[in-house]
């Protein structure tokens, strides 16, 4: 089953460009099964994924960005309405506590600014971010980052044994289904997409 596990739109991501009337369409037209919604400290109530489900080809799911002081992450299984800069690790508490996955998003978008290269970061020191001790994974396929950040992702996911999971981060209608999660299994309910991604069972794959 193909998901895009992060995608934004509007009004909900004032930064994003999506209609989320026309995100289904899209969603089908690049190939994908599923979508799961990561809004940015922002969640749709039931009443209004009810309205988007209509459509029912594709699944929605839903997940949130969250900003914490170690940079963002993706959060899913865990639905309490955030808002505001949050410690990372009160985030873990209350997200273990309900069995939720935690995701660092685009862990090192920007780096190539600042210089991998120049700075000589090499895996081990990449490795050693506080960040990485409070998640189950990372993105290793973010297509709003250069390909040496996501290289460094999945260099220090294997290091670590971290999670590796894409996502587009799609902010207009033409990045979705860019980076793609392909579950090994069909995925129905909230929890299933979690279970499956916590045991590994899933591949990735990068379309920029
Ligand atoms: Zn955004
Ligand atoms: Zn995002």
């Amino acid at each position: 089953m193909r998901i895009d596990l992060h995608i934004h739109t509007r009004p909900k991501s004032p930064c994003s460009a999506i209609d989320p009337a026309a995100l289904l369409g899209a969603a089908a037209r690049a190939g994908l099964d599923g979508i799961c919604l990561t809004e940015h400290q922002n969640r749709w109530s039931p009443e209004e994924m009810e309205g988007l489900l209509r459509e029912r080809e594709i699944r929605v799911f839903q997940g949130n960005e969250i900003t914490t002081n170690q940079g963002d992450i993706l959060v899913f299984g865990y639905d309490r309405d955030i808002k505001g800069v949050v410690p990372i690790q009160d985030l873990r508490n209350e997200v273990q506590a309900v069995g939720g996955l935690m995701i660092a998003a685009h862990p090192f978008r920007g780096f190539l600014l600042f210089g991998i290269t120049q700075l000589q970061m090499d895996v081990e020191q990449a490795s050693r971010r506080a960040v990485f001790q409070y998640v189950d994974g990372l993105e290793v396929h973010n297509c709003k980052v250069t390909d040496p950040e996501n290289d460094m992702a999945r260099r220090v996911a294997e290091r670590l044994g971290l999670r590796a999971l894409a996502g587009s981060d799609a902010h207009r209608l033409d990045e979705v289904g860019r980076c793609v999660t392909i579950l090994e299994k069909e995925v129905r309910t909230e929890a299933e997409p979690i279970e499956e991604l916590r045991a590994g069972r899933f591949t990735v794959e990068n379309r920029r």
